[in-house]
């Protein structure tokens, strides 16, 4: 125990590196990338501490190279789920019961390390594995988890120092114990830094975790994992059991000791484990905390009066980057007749000058599309707008080499068309142009058209304008961006989550996620208890 208020230092953003050609950053990532590429690891789980290899093997492989293999990794099969449980149950008592600073100076080591020995490994299998550029591996797998590891000990410990009120005859108390149970972290393969944020944020508030990272970016989630050993994680707060999500989630879901699940993904796959929760609920300890940030059909509505450059830009990068695989890429855009002609042609000369390939050579602006199965999806909704609707520009699609799909703009004269209600999750962006005059009708038709509600933007010069779209709006989106892409929000600056269909919107780096992860005991002590039960007015005169 320290005999001490300890303070947390006051977290900064980590500054994005550059990479330019020349720099020391852009030459060890390089080095890194070929290192990484001619080696092909084992995986194996890591569960209190220990390395387990089934032999039940699936392999990693480069999206944009899907013959090239990274990686073999062990699959957990229903004894390792319940080894896993046994190892966060003994891990618990030791680390519940260390103070906060104890548990957030391993993070914020890790952020330490992370901003520099390891910023390199996580880049790279980021980039190898998950195909990001180095920009959009930089921003995730290494600025936005550093961000994560170091503001959320801030957070929790302006969250301790929430204290109710003491008087001169009682101290009151707030105590922010962990969870009485395991917390199920159920990671996407999208966002490294939420790979390493889903599991880590319960964690610090003194919970034992069983993570489950996506099985398409089991690569980086396990150099996450031996970087927070590096840091000092004790053996078992954390375990990396990759498998069979429906196996594992069955054996968990239906565990007594199952205190939350911390998971972001697709909205099927979290309404169904709500189900099964719901199902389940005569059987737990304590009703679980169920954090959920899942789907998204993200908006971009531009009035008459918008920039027409500034737009066009957002449209590229707020769709294109990261082959439009982000939950907060725009996917479906309002644009008026008078700017139409000029916003599209704009947009299309940008696609054009787009290059796709190899993320190994920087030039290139796209990756791959995560897998076969998502390049199957996509395509089928390439079908779909070249029937239904029409490809002003890309619609190409090859999985020969990689999972390849060319950025894709597309009209409809239809607001409701399918492909302007469902996620797509690719780099499919599809544009309504409305007219002029139908301003606050459009808007009310961008907040009713689809199921989510997760980012938007609005881009106008009009202060009226930007006012009436942030009212109507007011709950189409959980991050509103005005006169900027939906994407890229960073932790500290723009708490990030949706509601409606996007999630439970509890923001992902900020004290209200933290929170989730806590159950507050009050305690109250009385420095003179009464000692007559009768009441003074009792008294006959
Ligand atoms: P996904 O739902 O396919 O997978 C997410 C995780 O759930 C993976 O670990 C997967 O193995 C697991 N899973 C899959 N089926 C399961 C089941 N039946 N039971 C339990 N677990 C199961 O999603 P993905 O393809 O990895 O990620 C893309 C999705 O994530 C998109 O819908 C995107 O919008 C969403 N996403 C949302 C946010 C956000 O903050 N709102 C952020 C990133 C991604």
């Amino acid at each position: 125990m320290s005999a001490g208020i300890v303070r947390v230092p006051l977290p900064v953003n980590d500054a994005n590196l550059t990479y330019l050609p020349g720099s020391p950053e852009r030459a060890a990532l390089k080095a890194r990338l070929a290192a990484m590429a001619s080696e092909r690891i084992d995986i194996p789980l890591i569960i209190g501490g220990r390395e387990i290899r089934t032999g039940r093997l699936e392999r990693a492989v480069m999206p944009h190279d899907h013959r090239h293999v990274l990686a073999d990794w062990h699959k957990a099969d229903v004894r390792h789920v319940e080894q896993a449980k046994a190892a966060a149950a003994a891990a618990r008592r030791e680390w519940t019961s260390r103070p906060l600073e104890d548990r957030a100076a391993v993070f914020l080591r890790a952020a330490e390390l992370l901003a520099t020995t390891w910023r390199a490994t996580l880049n790279a299998a980021t980039m190898l594995g998950q195909s990001k550029t180095v920009v959009q591996a930089e921003i995730d797998a290494a600025s936005e988890l550093i961000d994560f590891w170091r503001f959320n000990p801030s957070f929790a410990r302006e969250l301790y120092s929430e204290q109710p009120i003491s008087t001169h005859t009682a101290s009151n108390q707030m105590e922010y114990r962990p969870l009485e149970g395991l917390v199920y972290a159920v990671t996407p393969f999208n966002f490294t830094s939420i790979g390493g944020n889903l599991p880590t944020a319960p964690a610090l508030m003194g919970n034992t975790v069983i993570w489950k990272p996506a099985s398409s970016a089991v690569l980086s989630g396990y150099y996450i994992m031996r970087l927070l050993e590096a840091a000092g994680l004790p053996p078992g707060v954390i375990n990396f059991v990759p498998g069979d999500s429906v196996q594992i989630s069955d054996i968990l879901l239906d565990s007594p000791e199952l205190g939350g699940i911390h998971f972001t993904g697709s909205t099927p796959v979290f309404q169904g484990m709500w189900k099964k929760v719901g199902d389940n609920i005569g059987r737990y300890r304590s009703y679980p905390r169920l954090v959920g940030e899942t789907g998204g059909k993200d908006f971009i509505i531009a009035h008459p009066s918008a920039a027409v450059e500034e737009l066009a830009v957002a449209i590229a990068r707020g769709s294109f980057e990261y082959q439009g695989q982000k939950c907060s890429a725009a996917s479906r855009l309002y644009v008026p007749q008078s700017l139409w002609a000029e916003v599209r042609d704009r947009v299309v000369a940008m696609m054009r000058e787009m290059k796709m390939g190899d993320v190994r050579d920087f030039r290139n602006f796209v990756g791959a599309v995560i897998d076969k199965k998502a390049f199957t999806k996509i395509s089928g909704c390439l079908e779909d707008a070249r029937r239904n609707a029409r490809i002003v520009q890309g619609g190409a699609a090859r999985d020969d080499r990689g999972y390849f799909i060319e950025p894709t703009l597309v009209e409809t004269a239809d607001p409701g068309y399918r492909l302007m209600r469902e996620e797509i999750f690719g780099p499919v962006v599809v544009a309504y142009v409305y007219a002029d005059a139908a301003w606050e009708e459009t808007l009310r038709i961008v907040d009713e058209t689809s199921p989510y509600a997760l980012t938007g933007a609005v881009f106008s010069r009009d202060r009226a304008a930007i006012g009436q779209a942030t009212s109507i709006l007011r709950y189409a989106a959980g991050n509103f961006y005005i006169n900027d892409k939906p994407t890229g929000a960073v932790v500290g600056q723009q708490p990030f989550g949706g509601a409606r269909g996007s999630g439970t919107n509890d923001k992902a780096g900020s004290k209200m996620n933290l929170l989730r992860w806590v159950s507050a005991r009050a305690i109250k002590e009385t420095f003179s208890p009464p000692r007559d039960y009768r009441y003074g007015c009792m008294a006959e005169q």
